[in-house]
């Protein structure tokens, strides 16, 4: 028996933290949660004084990058890096080689997941076939191993017509179909927001209306078949007012956003940083405030890391060429903490709600809860802790973080899973 004393327990519910002393047993599940509990012998006591008892992350978008690319990460340490951050269960992107596309693979990745990773990862599927966008990919037999969602991962299905089967096809299996929002005409080769900082640095820009169109069509074809549609990392004012008015339409559509793009901007880009290249591009500030605005007031359902590893020799290209992505699932709980709740921007309520409990509802599981009876699916923070984001404390495998360097008000002591 463990127990974790001395602590208080957040959630979803409740703006304020409550105190509550939490007992786990040999099995990982909750015995008992009170107000103050006694360890009886041979209980083993964890001193929770000052710190918050938090119900595990859940990250909507995640690439592990195994099989096919081990170099980047493995889901053995994409599975110790997520524990490390808080997050005790994930959705993978199907976007390894080969590419999920059928039920055979869905079913090889949830074997190989298994066998190595002491989390829940579930798996997605591919919308077409090797996220080519030329053909459906075998849809009913994902549909009954159970993959949790379909989406090509960062490549947008570029005809609508076959973006319109899919939709139908999905809606037939009540599968969601998740777009990233990308208009590779107007995309090209950029790599960073199309602006004042794209013209000072002499780099390729991608306009905002790169996302905004592609996810207003991307809605427009929800509507049309009426099926379920997540929209992933969201970064533009306008794209929070077209989500907002669709919403309002009735369109079955959720959508969520990066800690990067509610915390960065693209004047934070230093010196052709390339931790900083990310897709969708870091845009202003007006959108920054725009994408908060739409997470406190409900427009935006989710926030996911889109933990997407590079190696730093990958990385240590030129800002124009270095592939797009950074990993997350260690340092979004901090950086949350550390920018909104330790300034009171918003509480523990609104993120375990935006990273916790929605997101699991998204994919239609049960959020975690620290209720007896219950697994064991929390983490300890200190409010009070500090954490340098180093390459010694990112257990990724590839370090490659805008946080690189910084350090964030709080620390996470222990999970528990
Ligand atoms: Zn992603």
């Amino acid at each position: 028996m463990r127990l974790f004393k001395n602590g208080s327990i957040v959630s979803e519910d409740s703006p304020e933290p409550k105190r509550g002393d939490v007992l786990v047993d040999e099995k990982g599940i909750i015995q008992q949660v009170a107000e103050t509990i006694e360890g009886a012998d041979g209980t083993r006591t964890v001193d929770c004084s000052g710190c918050v008892l938090v119900p595990g992350m859940f990250d909507l978008n995640v690439h592990s990058r195994e099989p096919g690319f081990e170099h980047k990460e493995t889901l053995a340490s994409c599975a110790e890096a997520a524990i490390h951050g808080g997050v005790t269960g994930l959705v993978l992107m199907p976007d390894m080689a080969p590419p999920v596309d059928s039920g055979n693979l869905v079913k090889s990745l949830q074997d190989l997941v298994s066998e190595v990773s002491p989390i829940s990862m579930y798996v997605s599927g591919c919308l077409t076939k090797q996220r080519r966008g030329e053909e459906l990919a075998g849809f009913s037999g994902m549909a009954s191993r159970g993959a949790v969602m379909l989406t090509d991962a960062d490549h947008e299905v570029p005809c609508p017509d076959l973006l319109r089967r899919c939709m139908e096809y999905a809606k037939d299996f009540d599968l969601l179909v998740t777009t990233h929002g990308d208009t590779p005409a107007l995309t090209k080769a950029g790599a960073i927001n199309e602006g004042a900082v794209s013209y000072r640095l002499g780099l390729p820009g991608i306009p905002a209306i790169s996302q905004e169109i592609a996810l207003e069509r991307d809605m427009r074809v929800a509507q049309h078949t009426g099926a379920r549609l997540h929209l992933q990392q969201v970064s533009t004012a306008n794209g929070v007012k077209s989500i907002a008015s669709a919403k309002e339409e009735g369109i079955n559509v959720t959508c969520e956003v990066s800690p990067y793009h509610l915390l960065l901007t693209e004047e934070d880009v230093e010196d052709y940083n390339t931790h900083f290249k990310l897709d969708p591009p870091l845009r202003r500030q007006s959108d920054c405030d725009a994408l908060v605005q739409g997470l406190i007031d409900g427009t935006i359902d989710a926030i996911a890391s889109n933990h997407a590893p590079h190696t730093e020799f990958e990385k240590s290209s030129d800002f124009a060429t270095a592939p797009f992505g950074v990993s997350g699932l260690e340092t979004t709980v901090l950086a949350i903490f550390d920018h909104f709740i330790s300034r009171e921007v918003f509480g523990w309520d609104l993120f375990i709600k935006k990273y916790s409990a929605d997101p699991r509802r998204i994919v239609k599981l049960e959020p975690v809860k620290i209720a007896t009876g219950e697994k064991s699916q929390f983490f300890v923070f200190d409010p009070n802790g500090m954490t340098t984001i180093s390459r010694d404390y990112l257990k990724t495998k590839s370090p490659v973080s805008p946080f690189l360097g910084k350090t964030l008000k709080g620390e996470i002591r222990e999970t528990v899973v």
